[in-house]
């Protein structure tokens, strides 16, 4: 499970992410919403402290980290915050030099140590449980870039998180290989793996989340159940948002 409480992500006296409160229980997928520069990836970013909030607290889990109490976390602290997270984003970042299997392999060795015959059997059932059965032994160039994000997506399972973000995971893709991301999101919603995700991609986010908030200007100024959000949103602005994404 992820709780946010009251979390605030000010840059140089301005607030890109004010007092947001949210949850998702195990299980969950909650999907974040909203016009550019509300706030949305600085939000998802404060949830694995790739950003530090300024204040509030986040809960991952069984482990809690009130930033306001506390301050800035560090050291072991902050690396036992961020391994409980695994994080993809629009830009897949694999290298280049090694085979797919290799990218999905390596974190494994070096973050937990996994000895590396372990770490490989893993990354092959990751790599067929995202469709890439047959490209273990491709080097990314020769691999399509829905291709690449699934490796990047299984790169992030191997650390065994106990939550998943997506930052607009399909965004630098055509259609096409876009979809082939959204399956593979989709499997690992229906296996009830806990997701946060920002998309732009509000039918998918009405077929596969239990809860989607909309921010506008760092706050999240609705929020529910995507039934009622996406169909019948009770704020102007949101409406205003969502006629514009059809
Ligand atoms: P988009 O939909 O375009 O990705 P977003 O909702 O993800 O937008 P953010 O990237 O979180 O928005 O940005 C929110 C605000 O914070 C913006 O005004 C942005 O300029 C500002 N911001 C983000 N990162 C930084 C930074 N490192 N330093 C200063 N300001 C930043
Ligand atoms: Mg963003």
């Amino acid at each position: 499970s992820v709780h946010l409480e009251s979390v605030t992500k000010e840059f140089k006296g301005h607030e890109a992410v004010s007092g947001v409160t949210l949850s998702a229980s195990a299980g969950e997928v909650l999907a974040i919403i909203g016009p550019s520069g509300a706030g949305k990836s600085t939000l998802l970013r404060c949830i694995n402290f790739l950003e530090i909030p300024t204040s509030g607290r986040i809960v991952i889990g069984d482990q809690s980290y009130d930033v306001t109490l506390n301050g800035p976390p560090r050291g072991n602290e902050l690396v036992n915050l961020r391994r409980r997270v695994g994080m993809v984003f629009q830009s897949f970042n694999l290298f280049p030099h090694m085979t797919m299997l290799r990218n999905v392999a390596l974190p494994q060795e070096r973050v937990l140590k996994r000895k590396r015959a372990d770490a490989e059997e893993r990354s092959r059932d990751l790599l067929e449980l995202m469709g890439l059965g047959d490209k273990s032994d491709q080097y990314p160039n020769r691999c399509s870039g829905g291709q690449q994000q699934r490796a990047a997506i299984a790169r992030a399972l191997a650390l065994d998180p106990e939550v998943m973000l997506f930052d607009e995971p399909t965004s630098a893709l055509d259609p096409e290989l876009g979809a082939e991301v959204l399956t593979a999101m989709k499997r690992l919603a229906d296996e009830g793996r806990t997701m946060v995700m920002v998309t732009h991609e509000l039918h998918f986010a009405d077929d596969i989340a239990d809860f989607v908030a909309v921010m506008v200007s760092g706050r999240v100024v609705e929020s529910g159940p995507p039934h009622d959000v996406l169909h019948s949103p009770q704020n102007e602005r949101v409406a205003r948002f969502i006629r514009a994404t059809e």
